[in-house]
């Protein structure tokens, strides 16, 4: 049977991110359980990418499990204009009240992507409907990735992903982002110039910024490249100054990640917009939300429709979906999974301490679950065949990572063990001599 559905998978299925003519077969996932993957063939993953970092709790967490299967019971969808339901209500309400006091009003969607776009379009029709409609720029990060719908596409372009569609996208100023890494000690000196490039843009022509677009703390695909705190302190002073609205794309380093529930508290910082996605519902449906301060809501508010925000998704807070939040998140209060997340990143400190002076190792960082570092090899990039031969190497030893080119990066479920993370840093130490 497995052979006849990979067969059918390659005549029919067109899979993301993927060179199909270069991949080996797609592995045949039957079931999954905790941070492990059971394979139609009889092997098995330590899935320490969180299944693309959407993956908090572990797979198929019987308390997720049971709370969307009660609720498929009860109301599985319904239209969200002129009707609304329970486990949104409650959705809404829970995480305005985890989020900085200001952010109190949430609009719905599915993806990372749509969170994003619905943030940018929020920021133009704000500004429009303010009057300001000179307010039409934005200015993003280089290496930001934010989605790969077209306006999140465009605030990404800095990320080298969407080469192929450049015509679509509108132009967006992008700024250095100043990373850093464990025993770097020139990082006031990046921010500083990072800074003075904001400036810069945000000077360009005044007046004419709508907003300021960053993941903060953690650029994910774009190299798991780390900020510290006082660099987006520094960003949102500077931003509000200028009167251009704040958005953090907490997509992926959103509820536990970075550590604390959101980036944007471990830093002290209150944007004007937040966009959620990955995790939110424990990995078990695609949700998102995009969570506004209560003047950009209130600059919608009035006689004609034109001032409304004219936007919408058919599956628009899926009661299914919201029902999987609110157990994930049940989850993720408990004290056993908040201990979970510092463990995790003590474990991490560990594993890159071990490595320390590695000759092939650079800029090893850390932040929250999230360690990564600079394997060299010659090459460098999403596309380096390093990243290929690490994701091979650790897959014949039952472990799932997916480098991002020649950055090897950990995110796993905060059920992962400390020995299930050593073996991983082990089996890293292990490649370098050989991969
Ligand atoms: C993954 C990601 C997105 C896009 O989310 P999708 O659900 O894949 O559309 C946007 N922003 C960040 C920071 C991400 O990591």
């Amino acid at each position: 049977m497995t052979d006849n559905l990979l067969a059918l998978d390659r005549r029919h299925v067109w899979h993301p991110f993927t060179q199909a003519a270069a991949a080996p077969p797609p592995i045949l996932v039957e079931r999954a359980q905790g941070a492990r993957l059971f394979a139609a063939d009889g092997s098995e993953y330590l899935d320490l990418v969180s299944s693309w970092w959407v993956n908090p709790h572990g797979h198929a967490h019987p308390a997720i499990a049971r709370a969307v299967a009660a609720q498929a019971e009860r109301l599985e969808q319904v239209i969200f204009a002129d009707f609304t339901h329970e486990p949104a209500i409650r959705v809404a309400a829970r995480i305005c009240d985890m989020l900085p006091e200001g952010l109190s009003r949430v609009f719905f969607s599915d993806n990372g992507s749509t969170a994003v776009e619905v943030a940018l379009k929020m920021a133009l029709q704000y500004w429009r409907n303010r009057g300001e409609a000179r307010r039409t720029r934005f200015i993003a990060f280089e290496s930001a990735y934010h989605g790969d719908t077209v306006g999140a596409m465009s605030a990404g372009s800095g990320s080298g992903f969407f080469r192929a569609f450049a015509p679509l996208l509108f132009p967006v100023d992008t700024v250095p982002f100043p990373e850093t890494w464990l025993g770097d000690d020139a990082a006031p000196a990046r921010e500083a110039a990072a800074l003075t490039a904001l400036e810069r843009a945000l000077e360009a022509d005044p007046g004419s910024v709508a907003a300021v677009i960053i993941e903060p703390l953690i650029q994910g695909a774009g190299g798991m490249r780390m900020c510290r705190p006082e660099f987006l302190r520094a960003l949102a002073a500077m931003t509000a100054e200028r009167g251009a609205l704040l958005i953090f794309d907490e997509v992926m380093t959103g509820f536990g990640r970075t550590g604390g529930a959101f980036a944007c508290i471990e830093a002290g910082v209150t944007p004007d917009l937040i966009c959620l996605s990955k995790g939110l519902t424990g990995g078990f449906l695609p949700l998102a939300l995009t969570v506004c301060r209560e003047g950009i809501h209130a600059a919608f508010l009035g006689e004609g429709f034109d001032r409304a925000f004219s936007h919408g998704h058919s599956f628009t807070a899926n009661p299914l979906g919201c029902a999987a939040a609110l157990a994930s998140l049940d989850l993720l209060e408990q004290p056993r999974t908040q201990a979970r997340i510092a463990a995790i990143g003590a474990a991490h400190r560990r594993g890159l301490e071990g490595l320390a002076g590695h000759p092939r190792i650079s800029r090893r960082r850390l932040t929250g679950t999230v360690a990564a570092l600079d394997v060299e090899a010659g090459e460098a990039g999403y596309g380096a065949p390093v990243g290929q031969r690490l994701k091979r190497h650790f897959l014949e030893r039952g472990i799932l990572v997916r480098p991002l080119g020649h950055v090897w990066y950990l995110l796993p479920p905060y059920c992962v063990t400390d020995d299930e993370l050593d073996r991983a840093y082990a089996v890293l130490a292990e490649a370098l001599e050989t991969v």
